[in-house]
């Protein structure tokens, strides 16, 4: 037996069933991932019991020799994968490094503009429960009410009306690939700053699918588990000049010791990202996005902005007589996981929304291609036309494992193989 079964029966069951409920359905959250072996070890290894505030040669702790060769690695890496000028890998989660940033290029009170909540943004992006829009003034721009694509024409007027300190691009849930140059344009038109939050698209940028953020952003900041396919964390990328501020608001602005064993996590990661597989992994992510979008459409639903070029699509359920919750629900019985979202213009409430988010990322990374996109976009216009016909939902279920079976997951379908 091993030691956690033994010593804690009730946590080792449910990673256990969590580890096959993983295998057993599809995954299509669309900031969801599975993550490699290497990654788990380490995310999982010694490195867990360290603290190491501070930076690279100039820590707070002694024992540090080890952890600074690791954490150098990882900066190294992440400014080689993305052509960043300077990093800092040790925000704990995507929230903390946006939050860190916020702190670095402005002041309390400061005017900013971000997407919004309704229409893609991320919470992170002025919601007012959270602290960015606890302490900032953020504006919120949107999408075109026809084509649901980003409505530059309004930015250009909010930023001209508004006067921000610095616009945040990037999104959760927009299904379009985001025109950096255009944000740059405006930023750089009005002397305010541009922050890129590409924590959903970032595996996408690089793999050299979606344009990149570099050129034109001040700051980039991202989550390393979702399209990136690395441990749940997060990243920060600058311009040389706001280094020194932005480390100084990681830690010890919002954070004390870093998460060491994560910060090695990520390191595999940036190296995994930089491998020739990884731009196969991307393109393929994104075709399969495509030919779900084309199923999905084809069946008769209805997708925001009429369709995907990236790794998600959010899927108009009102259109079908559903809401995103019984969607959700229906979608769930048959093994496959979604989560309902608002889209565009909604009328109903976030917590039974119009729509659902679905994506791609995590049934690629388990091999899975277009011909299997089919079938799974077959299930899933029939799961929700017939949402309480429980044997219809039942026999999906049961094509849908013996599907998982010919595609298993890259680690800890069986818990117990990770150390
Ligand atoms: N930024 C965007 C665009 C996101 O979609 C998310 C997570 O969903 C985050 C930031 C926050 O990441 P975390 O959940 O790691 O705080």
């Amino acid at each position: 037996m091993n030691p956690l079964a033994q010593q804690d029966p009730a946590i080792w069951e449910a990673i256990q069933a969590e580890a096959v409920r993983q295998q057993e359905g599809l995954e299509m959250i669309a900031s969801e991932n599975y993550t490699s072996l290497p990654i788990m070890q380490a995310a999982s290894s010694v490195l867990t019991n360290k603290y190491a505030e501070g930076y690279p040669g100039r820590r707070y702790y002694g024992g540090c020799e080890h952890v600074d060769v690791v954490e150098t690695i990882a900066i190294d890496r992440a400014k080689e994968l993305f052509g960043a000028e300077a990093a800092n890998v040790q925000p704990h989660s995507g929230s903390q490094a946006n939050t860190a940033v916020y702190l670095s290029a402005l002041e309390v009170g400061d005017t900013v503009l971000g997407l919004d909540l309704a229409q893609g943004g991320h919470l992170t992006h002025g919601m007012k429960l959270n602290i960015s829009g606890r302490l900032y003034n953020f504006i919120s721009y949107g999408v075109d009410k026809v084509n649901h694509r980003l409505d530059f024409d309004q930015i250009a007027e909010l930023t001209r009306k508004h006067k921000p300190k610095m616009i945040v691009a990037g999104a959760s849930a927009y299904p379009r690939e985001i025109p950096h140059d255009k944000f740059a344009e405006i930023a750089n038109d009005a002397g305010c700053k541009l922050m890129v939050d590409m924590a959903h698209y970032s595996g996408l940028v690089a793999a050299g699918i979606h344009n990149s953020p570099f050129p034109y952003a001040d700051y980039v900041t991202t989550t390393t588990h979702k399209t990136l396919r690395g441990p749940r964390s997060g990243l920060i990328m600058c311009k040389q000049e706001h280094l020194k501020l932005v480390n100084r608001n990681v830690f010890p602005g919002t954070q004390g010791g870093p998460l060491m064993h994560m910060v090695a996590a990520k390191a595999i990661c940036f190296d995994e990202a930089m491998q020739p597989a990884y731009k196969a992994y991307g393109r393929s992510v994104v075709d399969n996005a495509k030919v779900l979008a084309d199923t999905l459409m084809a069946a008769g639903l209805r997708l925001v902005s009429g369709g995907t070029d990236n790794h998600l699509m959010l899927v108009d359920v009102t259109a079908v007589g559903l809401g995103g919750k019984k969607a959700e629900e229906a979608l769930d019985k048959c093994g496959i996981t979604v989560n309902m979202n608002m889209i565009p213009f909604d009328e109903r409430r976030p917590a039974d929304p119009s729509g659902i988010r679905i994506g791609t990322p995590a049934l690629t990374t388990r091999g899975m291609g277009t011909e299997e996109m089919k079938r799974v976009g077959g299930w899933i216009a029939k799961a929700l036309s017939g949402p309480d016909d429980t044997a219809s939902l039942e026999g999906i279920r049961g094509e849908i494992r013996e599907l998982c079976q010919s595609f298993p997951v890259p680690a800890g379908h069986d818990a117990a193989l990770v150390p």
